[in-house]
């Protein structure tokens, strides 16, 4: 049997989906985190179940591609059974969907989530008496803690007969009378589909192949005629269906739902007054921000030496081993100085901070602060004629770029999505934290251990920097090339919950860190083996490393740097974890990365190479804007279906990095002389 999953963003789908499948789909306190439908199995009292994960959506009238998703699967007809996930605590708003999905089948169930929040807040339901008008089985559940889960999927076998119908007015049934009889679609109801192609829904009509028939076209604009002279003009269809439904949802919710207590989420708003506050709002959120990147940097050294030095006492021992097995020379050479040290490096560098960086941030989203995120930047957004949720890719962008190229998806107009694809990488992903962090620590403070709350108020302010030029970018964007107004979102602010600590571990170490540190161990091993070759291929009597790394030397200096530098940058494409390492076998004229116990050393081998503090600023400017990395380049090729704006996802942020570095540099030459 196929069962899809569906329901309003933040209404516990995934955490249903969890426990039904026993899968580890990402679950999180606010709208738009499920983008793409997931699958998984369950087999209940001989029975095998397909269950569909699917995007979160207020209903069936999509606007947004993630929406289209589960607007796509409705009306497919394909399943043998829909659960409408609906929250216990906003019932009234979430039967909109549940009355949508019952115009289109009664293969539903209607399952009735949160009902311990529901509790809290004194908020009474009458499930019976909803099963007596609904027609189909309303199933209370608990997901979080696994109640009524039994019952759920004991109804999955039940079969409907009939189903509530809303109540619509003459106009809209004349109209729909007008249409029905062409419509050939088994599976599902006829009239539901009449419904959405009176609303002049072009996606729609594309997606289920009715756009090229015309005598359809000619029907419907007979329909839409019908209804515009009885005073609804075309593209306000769309609202006045809505706003029948949400009558029958007023007057269901009347006889269903009792609230006892009054002030319920009083809480909840003094909290809000606060993080949402027009200057508090700011200042707790750069607070906030500068915490997190305190307790990363200061959590992350340590591990990080012993798994440096963990990695380095292996070397040896493998070294035996391969000999062991009568390995040539050559060939041990290029996997253990070229493979084994790059990935070693990659991984005591980047999984302590990640380990870290990662629980906390899914804290803060499983707490529902994030959407608040989102809320406070939404005025400066619009100023930049973009809208608010690229708040939210941008801080998912802090973790992997290419996560928050996938997560725009939850942005409806298409021209604010590619704005935020194509501004995420001004946001520096995980494996850029750790040369800013090095940066930072090598020449901006002096070496002591109480330099860390100046590191992450230095690494705030270089974040700042990044946002700033998010702005700037995206206004200069809506001037040039995305030209256009800023379309109108809803924003659910969810109520604050208290994280699942347990949970949020597990999660962020399995979904996140394991994910993205798979991603850079594959891309860093051959990419070592790369550089290994580079730099021990000789051409005359100079590795080709070199002698890259000489013709660009010229440019280099132009912008504050030198080639070896830019080089490493080139070669960090695929990941840029690996930009260092490759600055350090530039500088030695080494044909393998060489172990640093300590900062001490590499800033001393840096600056008899040359580098000052200008160097550094320069270098930490260059990181946060350059291009995106490769899995992040073919992301958005991938997203937006087309070369030009992955070439300009290239070229946006590189302009940007060359020009503000060629700036500074060159007014610091102007002073100084
Ligand atoms: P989705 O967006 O619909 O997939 O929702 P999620 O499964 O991500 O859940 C949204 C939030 O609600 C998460 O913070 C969950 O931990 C929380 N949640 C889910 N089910 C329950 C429940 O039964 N009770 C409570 N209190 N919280 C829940």
């Amino acid at each position: 049997m196929k069962v899809g999953l569906i329901g309003n963003p933040n209404v516990g789908k995934s955490t249903i989906f969890n426990t039904l499948t026993g899968l580890n789909q990402h679950t999180g306190n606010w709208s738009g985190k499920t983008v793409e439908k997931a699958t998984g199995y369950k087999t209940y009292k001989n029975i095998k179940y397909q269950i569909e994960d699917l995007p979160g959506t207020y209903s069936l009238m999509a606007h947004s591609k993630e929406e289209e998703v589960t607007r796509d699967f409705v009306y497919s007809g394909d399943y043998d059974k829909l659960i409408v996930v609906c929250d216990a605590t906003c019932l009234e708003r979430n039967l909109n969907l549940v009355l949508q999905v019952l115009e289109v089948t009664n293969k539903v169930i209607v399952c009735i989530n949160l009902l311990d929040e529901a509790q809290k807040k004194g908020i009474e339901i009458d499930f019976k008496k909803l099963e007596n008008i609904l027609k189909v089985p309303v199933i209370p559940v608990t997901a979080k803690k696994n109640i009524g889960i039994d019952k759920l999927l004991e109804s999955l076998t039940n079969k409907n007969k009939e189903s509530y119908q809303v109540k619509y007015d003459d106009n809209i049934k004349e109209a729909i009378y007008k249409i029905k009889p062409l419509i050939d679609k088994q599976n599902i109801n006829k009239e539901a589909i009449c419904l959405r192609l009176i609303c002049h829904d072009v996606n729609f009509m594309e997606t289920f192949n009715f756009s090229s028939d015309k005598i359809l076209s000619l029907k419907i604009k007979e329909a839409q005629n019908h209804l515009n002279k009885k005073g609804i003009p075309k593209d306000e269809i769309e609202t006045y269906i809505t706003e029948e439904v949400i009558r029958d949802c007023g007057d269901i919710a009347r006889k269903t739902i009792n609230f006892t207590k009054k002030d319920y989420s009083k809480r909840d708003r003094i909290i809000d007054k606060f993080l949402t506050g027009k200057i508090t709002g700011f200042i707790s959120m750069l607070c906030l921000l500068m915490i997190i990147f305190w307790i990363t940097i200061n959590g992350a050294n340590y591990p990080s030496s012993w798994l440096y030095d963990f990695f380095f006492g292996l070397e040896d021992n493998i070294i035996e081993v391969l000999k062991f097995i009568h390995l040539p020379n050559l060939v041990i050479d290029a996997l253990v100085f070229g493979v084994y040290r790059v990935l070693a490096w990659v991984v005591a560098v980047m999984l302590p901070p990640m380990a870290i960086f990662f629980p906390l941030f899914t804290l803060l989203e499983d707490l529902g602060y994030l959407p608040r995120i989102a809320f406070n930047l939404d005025n400066i957004f619009k100023k930049c004629a973009s809208c608010g949720k690229q708040a939210l890719t941008m801080a998912m962008g802090f973790g992997c770029n290419a996560v928050g190229v996938i997560g725009s998806r939850i942005i409806d107009s298409p021209r604010e999505r590619l704005m935020a694809i194509l501004t995420n990488a001004f946001v520096p992903c995980n494996g850029r934290f750790p040369i800013l962090i090095s940066m930072i620590t090598m020449f901006l403070i002096t070496f002591s251990k109480t330099s860390s709350f100046l590191s992450a108020l230095l690494l705030t302010s270089i974040i700042l920097v990044g946002i700033i030029m998010t702005f700037v970018i995206s206004k200069i964007l809506s001037k040039t090339l995305l030209k256009g107004v800023p379309s109108a979102f809803t924003l659910e602010l969810p109520p604050y919950r208290k994280p699942q600590i347990t949970k949020v571990i597990i999660r962020s170490i399995f979904d996140r860190t394991l994910f993205v540190l798979k991603r850079a161990i594959c891309i860093s091993a051959p990419a070592g083996l790369v550089i290994w070759l580079m730099a021990n291929i000789q051409v005359g009597d100079q590795s080709i490393l070199k002698i890259c790394a000489d013709a660009l030397d010229p440019f280099g200096q132009m912008i504050g740097m030198d080639g070896v530098i830019l080089m490493a940058f080139i070669l960090g494409f695929p990941a840029n974890e690996i930009v260092i390492p490759i600055m350090i076998m530039g500088y030695m004229s080494l044909g393998y990365i060489t172990e640093f116990d300590n900062l001490y050393e590499l800033k001393n081998l840096f600056v008899q190479n040359g580098w000052t503090c200008l160097t550094a600023i320069c270098v930490m400017i260059f990181t946060l804007m350059h291009f995106p990395c490769l899995t992040t380049v073919l992301t958005i090729k991938k997203e937006t279906g087309s070369y030009k704006w992955a070439l300009l996802s290239i070229l946006i942020p590189l302009i940007t990095g060359i020009t503000l570095c060629f700036i500074l540099t060159q007014t610091y030459h102007i002073f100084l002389i």
